[in-house]
């Protein structure tokens, strides 16, 4: 079912989500909810609190394929980054801040591992585009913001708007 995005100023967005058993049909639900809130929306990852649900799980359409007829989201439950390299400074998006982007470094490369909805543990190592999307997606399991990663100037300069996004923000529907 597509779920409502949660909003900067949701409390959900800042707890720490739980681990699951991915076997739990509860999990099973969350990642179709992901996967059919995805869909509905132009981003390419997804994390549960963003749907409002606090548990470790993200998914990733993996748009680095080129032919999309190939491209099939990937689940990642209780993932754990294990190892980080280099350094990448990109402009980063995110669902739950419409319209806001900014410069944020991340690792270029990041490994780590993750379960699928089996149970199984499987290793990836994270590239560029797949890397930042896995350290983003991570860090909302954590109730991590990637304003919480921009310079202090910049979230000096951004600070009357999240403001404002905040106070609007009620139980996860943007009510200005
Ligand atoms: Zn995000």
């Amino acid at each position: 079912m597509i779920q409502k995005i949660r909003l900067f100023g949701d409390e959900v967005l800042r707890k720490t989500a739980e681990p699951i058993t991915p076997e739990d049909p509860k999990a099973a639900q969350v990642v179709q909810d992901l996967l059919d809130t995805l869909g509905a929306n132009e981003e390419f990852a997804l994390a549960a609190p963003q749907i409002g649900y606090s548990y470790r799980i993200f998914i990733i359409n993996p748009i680095w394929i080129e032919d999309e007829d190939k491209r099939t989201p990937m689940v990642f439950i209780n993932p754990e980054l294990l190892e980080y390299e280099g350094e990448q400074f990109m402009l980063e998006g995110c669902l739950s801040f419409p319209e806001i982007y900014e410069k944020v470094k991340r690792a270029q490369i990041v490994k780590f591992r993750a379960q699928d909805l089996h149970g199984k543990w499987k290793n990836y190592t994270g590239r560029e585009l797949f890397a930042r999307a896995a350290q983003h997606e991570n860090d909302h399991l954590d109730g991590i913001l990637f304003v919480d990663r921009i310079s202090s100037i910049r979230r000096k300069l951004l600070h009357g708007k999240l403001k404002k996004m905040a106070s609007t923000t009620k139980n996860g529907v943007n009510v200005g």
